[in-house]
């Protein structure tokens, strides 16, 4: 009997097979992208069960267009929220200082800002890398990483016992303490960026208008979306500390939400009163790397670029990295050049947005007489307040 014919183009590609290290938002889409393009692909995620926190996500034109090329967009639609408006406030005073419709935006770039639960994404994504085979190995905790000939695995402790698994290359999708990461920038770290983000999700009043609004104020800010299809609110309040924090997701203390507000207008603080249980993460940063590959190892997500949250981009750099790698892999024929080529097209960009989510970070929490020269700014930009990110958007 002749051989079936082979329905992926895999002898075309630079590697047949892929280990993925962290299945977030970042490890699973380049798990789909890299199993429908035809390598075997193996995510091995520390968790034991693939569960996303409970807060919310924006998505820009840029990530949900590779989401609709990827055949999830319908489905991603259903369980999120597409915002009518951006608005900006002064947080003190509640009033509206910028408002621009996203509509023009969505028309420009052909694809929507949607705001999404985490949870449903992950779940989304998650399916479909299992529907493209996709192996997906939960409480798997990289121990090392190691060459083998001609390729490389991931060693990771399950339980008492440690399995390797091989692929022709590794990614490394772990997140802002990235293990994968010591194998390719050897000493680098992340920095307590002086910031603590409290998340949650609470119960939408009823006639709570569709738009994300971002309250600006003394060396704090709020981000408040619909997620669940309108149905919750996900509140997002950062405020600058220097008490470094580790906690990743711990339960935070409502007194020093409300100490941090508390002469913010009074329908901010109704709001911030209805959370039963803020949840805590200390941010941190890293300037931009000097590589993201080393041999047959590479990275994506947050390993590879960790950023401020100031310009809602992780996630969609994340989702961008995965087709970027994709695409590399396609167009070069060794695993090395591939992962050469995936960092070279995207690092300049990624850095980019680094470097201006941290000022944004910055000029959000301005205080005194620069911050009425910003609201001045940002009236006089009104429904343009979204063009300066055209170059984010359009990609
Ligand atoms: C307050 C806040 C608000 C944000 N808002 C937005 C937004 O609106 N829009 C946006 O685009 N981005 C936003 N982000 C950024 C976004 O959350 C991240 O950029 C994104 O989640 C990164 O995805 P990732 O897959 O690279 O990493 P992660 O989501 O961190 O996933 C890493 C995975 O690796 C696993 N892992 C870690 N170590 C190991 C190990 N040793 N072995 C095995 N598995 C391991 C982890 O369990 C995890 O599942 C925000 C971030 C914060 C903090």
């Amino acid at each position: 009997m002749a051989d079936p014919i082979p329905l992926r183009p895999r002898a075309r590609l630079a590697a047949r097979s892929a280990v993925i290290v962290g299945g977030g938002i970042g490890g699973l889409t380049s798990a789909i992208a890299l199993q429908r393009a035809g390598l075997a692909v193996q995510v091995v995620e520390r968790a034991r069960k693939l569960r996303e926190v409970g807060a919310g996500l924006q998505l820009s034109p840029n990530a949900t267009r590779i989401l609709r090329d990827l055949g999830l967009l319908d489905k991603l639609e259903q369980v999120a929220v597409a915002p009518r408006a951006l608005e900006v406030r002064d947080g003190r005073k509640g009033t509206v200082l910028a408002r621009a419709e996203y509509a023009p935006a969505v028309a420009r770039f052909g694809a929507p800002f949607l705001v999404v639960h985490r949870a449903d994404l992950q779940n989304l994504l998650a399916e479909a890398a299992q529907e493209e085979g996709c192996g997906i190995t939960l409480g798997a905790e990289l121990v090392t990483v190691e060459p083998t000939t001609g390729g490389v695995r991931a060693v990771v402790r399950q339980g008492e016992a440690l399995q390797a698994h091989g692929g022709d290359i590794l990614v490394g999708a772990d997140g802002v303490r990235s293990a994968v990461r010591a194998h390719v920038c050897p000493g680098v770290s992340p920095v307590f960026a002086q910031r603590i983000a409290y998340r949650a999700t609470i119960h939408a009043p009823p006639g709570h208008p569709p738009d994300v609004r971002l309250y600006l104020g003394p060396n704090a800010h709020l981000v408040v979306y619909p997620v669940k299809g309108g149905a919750m609110l996900n509140l997002v309040a950062i405020v600058h500390d220097t008490r470094p924090v580790t906690h990743w997701n711990a339960p935070g203390n409502n007194e020093d939400v409300r100490r941090a507000f508390g002469s913010w207008a009074p329908h901010v603080r109704e709001l911030l009163e209805q959370v039963p249980h803020f949840l805590c993460w200390g941010l941190y940063d890293i300037a931009p790397l000097p590589r993201w590959s080393h041999g047959r190892i590479t990275l994506t997500g947050d390993a590879a670029h960790a950023m401020m949250p100031f310009l809602a981009q992780g996630a969609s750099q994340a989702i961008e990295d995965a087709v970027g790698l994709e695409q590399a892999l396609r167009q070069e024929s060794e695993p090395e050049a591939a992962l050469g080529a995936y960092e070279d097209a995207r690092r300049t960009r990624t850095a980019r947005i680094q470097n201006d989510a941290r000022r944004n970070g910055n000029i959000y929490h301005l205080s005194g007489p620069v911050r009425l020269a910003r609201d001045l700014v940002i009236r006089r930009t009104g429904q343009r307040l979204l063009d300066r990110y055209d170059w984010i958007y359009a990609a």
